[in-house]
């Protein structure tokens, strides 16, 4: 099959969150499986100078938008056998600082840079000298790729258009504009209806996604029922039902060549279900890089997150204020919002033997904290499906989740299978339903024979992409086929 995907963020070129990672193993994973595959997404900062292997792509772009047209250059980049990616190049929209905002807030042409990157996607499914057979487009960001692809047909006679598939991987970003902004798109006000790209009186490009792609995927199942409830679907849950038998829910996978504790540049002592002592020995290191106490007997609770409200922050803080008596250490990496980064300084500043918190985007960090854990908190209010407890089981570290979305899908609780059990679960939103899973596991930690039979039962579940790559794989063939 030629796919032709497309994402607004790429892991290893740019990353605010799983979105990075799930475009790039995915893409990955599809040319493994034997498809021609492109993925198409904006050149930022950096990445003409991080990447040399760029080339340019003999096809101007010059799209309209509203009122004027705007050029592009398409840059792009073979890594293995059957992948192309196809980096689009606009400097007024994409050389800037960081992708989506300045200070915490989103830059205020985003609208602009995200519908021209639509556009951008179309023009080159339309253009490239391999026609898709299908496009896949990932959030908010190229959701009106779907719809752009439905009108051109509609009205050029685009007779072998390619077929259209949406993954959502979060709800709640919609990409939502005043509805004075919609001409951006070129497309007759026929569209702009409760039915379509209209969300009360203002334009939703995801909502234009959801509406007219073929197919519709969550990156989990449980996910994939969530959002067509009241309580998760973000005002969107009437046109989700609506649209339920296009909705399939697919675990992302990991990509274990790059989350594994035996091959791993960033840590710096290799271990393995059959030998542990590395783990050990990476959890001195790190509490001895981070200030703490070094001390092998001292549980080390761990979490690495964008500082959101979705994430839980409010529970965990108020559950460490609780447990922090007793004898244990907390670290924490987080990218995000000042208020939170607040709360979790004037925790560290009030014990300092006890807790660590390091802010910014910290790829190395991340690997060494997730190998250096014994628990892993996410206590997540919602989450689409979740990398760091699919890590946190492959390194060793259990993961104590909240019953939501993926992380509920990948994680077993000893109330579930005792045999196969790998996590702590917890129902309740609440400081005091999380602080109750940290005293379990502080007491699963008293056990070391229990502890070890979770941490084995961990490594050896198996998430690789080539099971989600299959699963895409025969989605798109049911696509293709209706
Ligand atoms: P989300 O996409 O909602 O941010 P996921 O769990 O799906 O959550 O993916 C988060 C990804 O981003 C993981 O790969 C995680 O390790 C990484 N990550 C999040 N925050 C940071 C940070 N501050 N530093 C380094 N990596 C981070």
């Amino acid at each position: 099959m030629r796919i032709l995907l497309a994402s607004s963020e790429v892991h290893p070129y740019s990353k605010t969150g799983g979105l990075a990672d799930m475009a790039g193993a995915l893409a990955k994973a599809l040319a493994r499986e034997g498809h021609h595959v492109g993925l198409v997404t904006p050149l930022y900062t950096g990445i003409r100078e991080r990447f040399p292997g760029l080339k340019h792509l003999d096809r101007k772009l010059s799209l309209p938008l509203g009122s004027r047209r705007v050029q592009g250059e398409v840059w792009t980049l073979d890594t293995m056998e059957g992948l192309t990616f196809y980096m689009i190049e606009q400097p007024d929209f994409y050389l800037r600082p960081s992708l989506y905002q300045k200070d915490g807030m989103d830059y205020s042409d985003n609208a602009e840079r995200f519908v021209f990157l639509s556009k951008a996607v179309v023009d080159l499914a339309r253009h490239l000298s391999w026609q898709p057979d299908l496009v896949h487009v990932h959030d908010w960001q190229v959701g009106l790729v779907p719809l752009f692809i439905q009108h051109e047909k509609r009205v050029t006679g685009w007779g072998n258009a390619p077929r259209t598939c949406l993954t959502i991987h979060n709800l709640s970003y919609q990409g939502v504009f005043p509805s004075a902004l919609y001409p951006l798109t070129n497309l007759p006000w026929d569209y702009f209806t409760p039915e379509g790209v209209e969300f009360y009186k203002q334009f939703n490009c995801l909502k234009a996604g959801i509406a007219y792609a073929n197919a519709i995927t969550t990156v989990s199942p449980r996910y994939a029922r969530e959002i067509t409830t009241e309580e998760f679907g973000c005002g969107l849950d009437g046109l989700l039902r609506s649209r339920q038998a296009s909705i399939t829910g697919i675990l992302n996978g990991v990509d274990y060549e790059e989350w594994n504790t035996t091959h791993n540049p960033y840590i710096r002592y290799p271990y393995s279900s059959e030998d542990f002592s590395g783990k050990t020995a990476n959890k001195l290191a790190l509490q001895k890089e981070l200030d703490l106490p070094v001390d092998g007997a001292i549980p080390l609770f761990g979490s690495i997150n964008r500082l959101v409200e979705q994430k839980g922050v409010d529970i965990q803080l108020g559950a460490l204020e609780e447990m922090l008596s007793g004898k244990l250490q907390f670290v924490l990496l987080g990218a995000g919002a000042t208020p939170f980064e607040r709360g979790y300084r004037n925790l560290a500043q009030r014990y300092p033997s006890k807790v660590a918190v390091r802010f910014g985007y910290d790829q190395a960090l991340a690997h060494r904290i997730e190998a250096a854990c014994d628990f892993f908190l996410m206590p997540s209010r919602f989450e689409p499906c979740g990398l760091n407890q699919m890590y946190s089981l492959r390194y060793g570290t259990i993961p104590i989740v909240r019953v939501t979305g993926g992380l509920d899908d990948t994680v077993t609780d000893v109330s579930e299978d005792p045999g196969t059990a790998d996590g702590i679960k917890f129902m309740e939103y609440s400081s005091r339903a999380l602080a109750k899973s940290i005293r379990k596991a502080l007491a699963l930690y008293a056990e070391p024979a229990v502890l070890e039979h979770y941490r084995l039962n961990g490594m050896a579940v198996d998430f690789s992409w080539d099971r989600t790559a299959q699963e895409y794989t025969r989605l798109y063939q049911r696509i293709l086929e209706t």
